[in-house]
């Protein structure tokens, strides 16, 4: 309790927000590895949009279908990964 205490008096407070922020990144790409996907924003995830009679419907266009976007950690992973495979034997 008291090892806690004093931890939490001497930090930094600009250190502490810092280990957080580290915390809740590695969090993030934690999560974007696990679940690289979210649900498409417009179709709601279901890839399609009904007619109000709710018997025709017609895919979606953002997600081609599908309902699912890749999340914005997982497309800079993909770009990142992209342009190192890209850069080839010219460096
Ligand atoms: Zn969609």
């Amino acid at each position: 309790m008291t090892i806690l205490a004093a931890a939490a008096t001497s930090n930094d407070p600009s250190g502490s927000l810092l280990l957080l922020a580290l915390v809740a990144s590695v969090g993030y790409i934690a999560a974007c590895a696990v679940w690289p996907f979210r649900a498409c924003r417009p179709c709601r995830g279901l890839g399609r949009f009904h007619s109000p009679t709710g018997r025709a419907w017609h895919p979606c266009r953002r997600c081609n279908g599908t309902g699912a976007k890749l999340r914005f950690g997982r497309r800079i992973y993909a770009a990142l990964r992209n342009t190192r495979d890209r850069s080839g034997p010219r460096g």
